[in-house]
């Protein structure tokens, strides 16, 4: 992973982004500059972003502009952010992100369901196959993201980073590319829906708290024990049950949002 902290690391960011003006589609425009700019100067995966106020002041905007403009790209998978480290660039945009967008602006409450069950087909198909072709280094990769998982519960941003990693890199472990990939512009697609109101406010949702770490490590361990012990019937069920539980809370989050929708 490079690290840049280096003056000529800033210096593309410098030479390349410019002002937006004060409209409300500021964090959309800003997104909009750095996915164009990762696309267009190859940038490398790893690569970190430079800090939010340099960002700020590159972009002649505010702070929390460039925080909605992060949580964009965060959802959309494009840039991953690590509790108390930054922001990063966290893979190279694929088609499978254009068909994601094209997929979501015909979303609603409704279709959002058959988008969540096809999610769970192909985890439940990319689960079943893991336990079948998964190497030592997968289970090891999967260690690894289920640790940062533990660890960002709490900071939405980090947790979605390490919650879609956790999910690839178990699906990925099938060893079927076309099976990983359509997978992850499904999750993909279906976070930049359900997290619509994160993007738009930044609020921490309740089930993410920073007390609630423990509830969603035991969500996700048993899908990666099953991996390990190479349990067929442990991992279809562990994986339902993740649908089940993630279905719930993102239920209760909308109602929230709809009582203080009628609050304000
Ligand atoms: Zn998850």
């Amino acid at each position: 992973m490079s690290r840049s902290k280096s003056p000529s690391g800033i210096e593309i960011w410098r030479r390349h982004l410019v002002p937006v003006g004060a409209t409300h589609h500021a964090a959309e425009e800003i997104a909009q500059q750095i996915q164009g700019l990762i696309i267009a100067q190859d940038l490398p995966e790893g690569l970190r972003l430079p800090a939010e106020r340099d960002l700020a002041e590159m972009c002649a905007t505010s702070r929390p502009t460039v925080s909605q403009a992060i949580r964009i790209l965060v959802v959309r998978g494009l840039v991953e952010s690590r509790r108390g480290s930054g922001a990063y660039v966290m893979r190279r945009p694929e088609s499978t992100l254009a068909a994601s967008m094209n997929l979501i602006l015909g979303l609603n409450a409704e279709s959002v369901e058959h988008l969540a069950n096809l999610r769970l087909w192909l985890e439940e198909s990319g689960v079943h196959q893991a336990i079948a072709h998964a190497t030592d280094a997968d289970l090891a990769a999967g260690e690894a993201a289920l640790a940062r998982l533990r660890d960002s519960a709490g900071t939405t941003a980090s947790w979605m980073s390490a919650d879609t990693q956790f999910h690839s890199t178990l699906v990925r472990a099938s060893k079927n590319p076309y099976l990983a990939s359509i997978f992850e512009g499904v999750h993909t697609t279906l976070i930049n829906y359900e997290y619509r109101q994160w993007i738009a406010s930044g609020t921490t949702p309740g089930w993410l708290g920073r007390g609630q770490a423990s509830a969603l490590t035991s969500l996700h361990e048993p899908i990666l024990r099953a991996l390990a012990e190479r349990d067929v019937e442990a991992g279809r069920l562990a994986v339902i049950h993740h649908h089940h539980a993630m279905a719930d809370h993102l239920a209760a989050s909308e109602r929230a949002e709809a009582r203080s929708r009628v609050s304000r």
